[in-house]
């Protein structure tokens, strides 16, 4: 099993190997699936269901993956798995934790969504601190924000002001952390 994809905390599903029922459940027979990982599997299509069966860290795992089909525009039907997690009709199955499931059970998200939402939230806090107690129209980029240093507004208490500068620390020190992460985790794929 590859160690990088299990010890991301947060997956994206453009890094793990997965089963596409278009292409590995569309004929019976018996079939091996492999990965550049080294992960590797064989399949067993029936009718019906999908038997999987592959090593997870010492232990075999066999498992079978219900099949569900719905006609396609050309007269013929496409296959669909029916995730084992949670019963959703899918096209993708992911590995991750050592087993096959749909992106919501492997808890996976497309790099995009993730990189809007995990890493410039904070950002986007700060930003609306800035403009709305602040007063700033002009807000810092996100590059600049770790060296960003509000001033205090006229009529702003010196308390009221260090309160919301520790606020603005916070949120900084998050958006630091997250872009770090990122950072890290998008260099080790080079
Ligand atoms: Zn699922």
């Amino acid at each position: 099993m590859s160690r990088g994809g299990q010890n991301r905390t947060h997956g994206t599903v453009e890094y793990c190997d997965r089963l596409d029922s278009f292409r590995d459940a569309a004929q019976s027979g018996r079939y091996t699936a492999a990965w550049s990982s080294g992960n590797a599997i064989v399949l067993t299509v029936g009718e019906d269901a999908v038997w999987l069966a592959y090593q997870a860290g010492r232990g075999a795992v066999s498992e079978q993956v219900a099949l569900s089909k719905l006609p396609n525009h050309y007269g013929g039907a496409r296959p669909f798995f029916l995730c084992p997690g949670c019963g959703r009709r899918v096209r993708f199955l992911y590995l991750r934790w050592g087993r096959f499931r749909c992106r919501h059970c492997a808890r996976l998200n497309y790099r995009s969504q993730q990189t809007a939402h995990d890493e410039f939230q904070p950002y986007r806090q700060a930003v609306k601190l800035l403009r709305q107690r602040f007063g700033l129209e002009d807000v810092p980029c996100p590059m600049d924000l770790p060296h960003f240093e509000p001033e205090r507004p006229h009529r702003m208490r010196e308390a009221t002001f260090f309160r919301l500068k520790c606020r603005l620390w916070r949120l900084t020190d998050q958006y630091r952390h997250r872009f770090i992460t990122r950072a890290k985790a998008f260099l080790r794929l080079k």
